[in-house]
């Protein structure tokens, strides 16, 4: 006896983080996609699955060559993936040549994975290399406060690593990397998807200016906790913004303390700086 992929753990993983991100205000509209790579073991219980249909990637992939993944579906509303799953989310396999997608499960009114696939699979390329294969998750959302910074730091990886570090004690442990950040560029292209998987090919969270923000992690739960640490921190960056900004802050040698005792090598750019600054117009 086969089990319906609807009952699946991966299904249900998806439902609770998309729900969450909706929760949180991360995801008005159709704002936000998930991506979670399936493992062989994942999907042993469903049978034989046929594919339903066959989507063209914009470029080929052949790294992700025979891997599976669940997706959210383009224009679907995170609000509303709980009352559907198999309308708003869907399994794919990358085809052998690396230049199609089989649809396995899902997208089931017709519709296809996120436009914004090309940034989610470089990355996917990228973090697997880095992690050796260990990273599973990227996910995208359109986090309020990290967004509103994005309008006010000078953006570079290491400033803005180092005011969201400032902005809350445990942002070094939970992020010693740091956040890449990148310039605007027109989302759901094979450019954006270029710019991001660099930008995470050494950091596990990449801010979009004036969009959101992409992080990655080895399961949905720690993508999510990343991503929810970062805006936390950003929504007291803006508060302390518009309270007239910091009077005060943590010191290089809090930081520095924090790095030993918690055994993290925070990056090395944001260290060397004293403070964080806006930027200049
Ligand atoms: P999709 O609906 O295609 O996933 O796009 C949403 C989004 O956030 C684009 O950046
Ligand atoms: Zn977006």
């Amino acid at each position: 006896m086969t089990a319906p992929i609807d009952q699946a753990w991966f299904v249900a993983a998806m439902v609770k983080a998309t729900t969450d991100m909706w929760l949180k205000g991360w995801d008005e509209r159709n704002g936000g996609n998930v991506s979670l790579r399936l493992l062989p073991e994942d999907l042993e219980d469903f049978g034989d699955l046929p594919p339903l249909r066959t989507v063209a990637l914009s470029e080929p992939m052949p790294e992700l060559a025979d891997q599976t993944f669940i997706v959210t579906g383009t224009g679907k509303f995170f609000r509303n993936v709980q009352l559907d799953p198999p309308a708003n989310l869907g399994v794919v396999k990358v085809a052998g040549n690396g230049r199609s997608l089989d649809v396995l499960w899902g997208y089931s009114d017709g519709g296809g994975p996120t436009s914004e696939l090309p940034a989610h699979f470089q990355s996917h390329v990228v973090r697997q290399v880095r992690t050796n294969g260990r990273d599973r998750v990227v996910m995208h959302c359109h986090a309020t406060n990290l967004i509103a910074l994005t309008y006010m730091l000078e953006l570079t990886d290491a400033n803005v690593t180092r005011a969201l570090w400032e902005g809350s004690t445990e942002c070094l442990v939970v992020f010693p990397d740091g956040v890449a950040t990148m310039p605007w560029i027109t989302p759901g292209t094979d450019e954006i998807g270029a710019e991001t998987a660099k930008a995470l090919a050494k950091r596990p969270l990449a801010l979009w200016p004036f969009h959101g923000v992409f992080g990655v992690g080895q399961t949905l739960d720690e993508a999510f906790g990343l991503i929810d640490t970062a805006e936390k921190s950003a929504e007291i960056l803006v508060k302390v913004l518009a309270m007239g900004g910091p009077r005060q802050s943590m010191t290089t040698d809090n930081l520095r303390d924090l790095a030993a005792r918690f055994a993290v090598r925070p990056c090395t750019e944001a260290m060397a700086l004293n403070g964080w600054q806006l930027a200049n117009v």
